[in-house]
């Protein structure tokens, strides 16, 4: 079941971690940790330096870091995701600092880990206290923060999915969730600018749209409001190449494309994603990587076993990826 989280912002709300009682272990990366305690001089019981998610790894570190009362992830995914692994296996209190808001980890229940190199998603633990230092968030560089509007901009086209599927296969809709995720689309639109410029409000825009978002898929038990086929396409670039991309890079570079696929208010959508600064072009994949992942974007879809969507209906040709990569390099 759903619980929401209490939030903290503010500037330099992250010094009240000092008050933290007990035995505090902290779980962060290096540039994180190195910001924080410019502006924050604490010396928790003890501090771990994540290396990377594999489930072996977070398994070895559960046994060998010492025992807390509360674990503190400062800084992005990672860390957040670190924290969480810990907090729900040893059933303690977790404080959660994101440094950066270019993804949901820190307000979601699930914890994304690896296994074999491929993403999986574990645990259920939804993080009860976060801190939001808008001095800490606006250190980053403005390109991984503007990254965040990415999963909420991508509901444009995935209630579009979500619709076409119910038409087609009777897949169940709920028009009252489908209109929250209206309202946080327009939200987002309404803000696109403080989201652009890193402001307070900008981050704490992101963030209570993703609490929003968060809410109301755990609510109906699917990510459909805001999965559709844009992720797709960021799944494949990412399976295509084998290489690791920013996630707002690949779903704006989604959205860009399957709302052209989809004929759905195509510029509108172009015109939010880059007035939020979404890199929709994915300047690290090429056009010929991008150019294979579209045409072979409903077989990959096919073999994976995912979610219906435009992709099964409408044919993606030679001419439709001439004019989408014309119009995605020219624009
Ligand atoms: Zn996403």
């Amino acid at each position: 079941m759903y619980i929401a989280p209490e939030i903290i912002s503010g500037k330099g709300t992250s010094r009240r971690l000092r008050d933290l009682p007990g035995r505090v272990l902290v779980t962060t990366m290096e540039i994180p940790w190195r910001l924080f305690q410019a502006q924050c001089d604490w010396t928790p019981h003890h501090v771990h330096f994540v290396t990377d998610m594999a489930q072996s790894t977070l398994d070895h570190i559960n046994e060998q870091l010492p025992a807390c009362d509360v674990v503190v992830g400062i800084g992005g995914g990672s860390s957040c995701d670190t924290a969480k692994y810990l907090a729900w296996k040893r059933d303690c209190r977790m404080v959660l600092v994101p440094t950066i808001v270019s993804v949901d980890a820190p307000l979601t229940n699930m914890i994304g880990v690896r296994v074999d190199a491929t993403v999986r998603y574990v645990g259920d633990i939804f993080p009860r206290e976060l801190v939001i230092d808008y001095d800490l968030i606006q250190q980053a560089p403005p390109e991984l923060n503007r990254a965040g509007a990415s999963d909420i901009a991508s509901i444009h086209t995935a209630l579009h999915d979500w619709s076409l599927a119910h038409e087609r296969t009777g897949e169940p809709w709920d028009e009252k969730i489908a209109q929250e995720a209206r309202e946080c689309l327009n939200e987002l639109d309404r803000n696109a600018e403080e989201v652009f410029q890193v402001t307070p409000k900008g981050i704490d825009t992101i963030v209570d749209l993703y609490r929003r978002e968060v809410e109301f898929c755990t609510r109906i038990g699917t990510s459909r409001p805001e999965e559709g086929a844009e992720h797709l396409v960021a799944y494949h670039v990412e399976h295509l190449t084998r290489r690791h991309f920013l996630h707002g890079d690949l779903v704006g570079l989604g959205i860009f494309l399957m709302s052209r696929l989809q004929q759905n208010d195509h510029w509108w959508a172009v015109n939010l994603i880059r007035r939020c600064g979404l890199r929709y072009t994915a300047p690290e994949a090429s056009p010929e990587e991008i150019r294979a992942a579209l045409l072979g974007l409903r077989a990959f879809k096919n073999n994976a076993d995912l979610f219906f969507s435009v992709v099964d209906t409408e044919e993606i040709t030679e001419p439709f990826v001439d004019d989408a990569l014309s119009a995605l390099y020219g624009s």
